[in-house]
């Protein structure tokens, strides 16, 4: 028998998340970010939550061909464009629409030998100060890129450094709208944060600016999977999102523990009291982190406990004391939905592990069996 240790990917969910973000979208398109294998659930899994979506924006060349390898013949978008010329055989031949955020690859488009001229998202940047030209020098690309016969439609497109913090969106939103002002084309501005915060009905719209933050396009990557871009300001239950992703283990193994017993590698857990602890088959090496403390919580048998001493590669321990009746083969969800549909959000987790959901759903390892439903 495999190790009893799984991931579900919810394709309810998905849809359900979907929704939400084109919800919150009002007439905005909904590109789904399924960058990094979909944010780790893997891109072939989502792809029946997620074919609502007007398009898929991903970064890496293989994800474009796999999503179009799926039959999806409406736009996907590469969302830090190409990176060298032949690439863009490949954004011909697939019909991708492809970001520019430097002159390297205006370059490579002006010598490109194309039938079908390309459908270009030009980038500015706005004060994340890592791809975009200039506010400054985004005009002079606008034009030169709209005087290539190897460009059709530009559209223009930025990127927030602050949509899911206390800065929020107004003054990259100022910027970007003055350079852009009398420039045709579609704009797309909003990643989940700046969706869910700051188009209009969110809760921390500027009402001047909210329709544009909005735009033509929205870019949700994270909220799509499930996890609040802004924890714990907003918890993910607060903008109504649901997990969609399960990691759950097993109980392998209870340990009755005497008062000064400790638990684990360094030994960094000691009962304080005679207590009962469950071997959980889930360690580093499938992903969970680390770096989790002692207090970190999961649930057993959907009921919420926390986690004892050090996280080891294929093991970690759970208190047992609110589940007395588990044993060897008790289900414990590491994160998403228990069977009697408690739920613990991935976000909890990753905060006791000091990062972001992002980072625990793109490290699940390649051990851990999948299965969608
Ligand atoms: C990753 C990414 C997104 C999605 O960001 P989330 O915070 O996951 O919503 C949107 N736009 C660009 C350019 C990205 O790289």
């Amino acid at each position: 028998m495999p190790r009893p240790i799984l991931a579900t990917i919810h394709t309810e969910s998905l849809r359900h998340n979907l929704a939400r973000a084109r919800a919150a979208a009002g007439d905005a398109r909904v590109w789904a970010v399924v960058k990094a294998n979909a944010y780790g659930h893997g891109i072939e899994r989502v792809f029946d939550g997620l074919r609502g979506a007007d398009g898929f924006a991903l970064l890496d060349l293989n994800e474009a061909e796999r999503v179009r390898a799926l039959g999806w013949r409406g736009p996907v978008l590469l969302l830090e464009g190409v990176f060298e010329q032949r690439d863009l055989e490949l954004c011909s031949r697939l019909d991708l629409w492809h970001t520019v955020h430097c002159d390297a690859q205006i370059d490579m488009l002006a010598i490109h030998k194309t039938n079908v001229p390309h459908r270009i998202f030009l980038k500015m940047n706005t004060g994340m100060n890592r791809l975009g030209f200039a506010p400054e020098r985004y005009r002079s690309a606008w034009t030169r890129l709209n005087l290539l016969p190897q460009v059709d439609e530009i559209s223009l497109i930025t990127h927030f450094s602050d949509a899911d913090g206390p800065r929020g969106v107004a003054e990259a939103m100022a910027i970007f709208n003055a350079v852009t002002e009398d420039l045709p084309g579609e704009r797309s501005v909003a990643n989940s944060a700046a969706t869910l915060r700051h188009t209009p009905g969110g809760p921390l719209q500027q009402p001047a600016l909210a329709a544009q933050v909005a735009g033509d396009w929205v870019r949700p990557g994270i909220a799509i999977y499930g996890s609040a871009p802004d924890f714990p300001a907003y918890s993910a239950a607060d903008w109504g999102l649901q997990p969609a992703m399960t990691l759950a283990a097993k109980i392998i193994a209870t340990q009755d523990l005497q008062p000064g017993a400790s638990v684990g590698y360094g030994s960094n857990f000691v009962a304080g009291e005679a207590m009962r602890i469950g071997i959980v088959a889930c360690g580093y090496a499938d992903g969970y982190p680390r770096i989790c403390p002692t207090g970190t919580p999961v649930l057993v048998d959907g009921v919420r406990s926390r986690t004892l001493g050090r996280v080891s590669m294929d093991m970690l321990v759970v208190d047992l004391t609110p589940t007395p009746q588990a044993q060897i083969g008790t289900p414990v969800t590491l994160w998403g939905r228990a069977a009697n549909g408690a739920l613990l959000s991935i976000d909890e987790v990753a905060q006791a592990a000091g990062t972001v959901g992002y980072e625990l759903m793109c490290a699940l390892a390649q051990r851990v069996p999948v299965v969608v439903e």
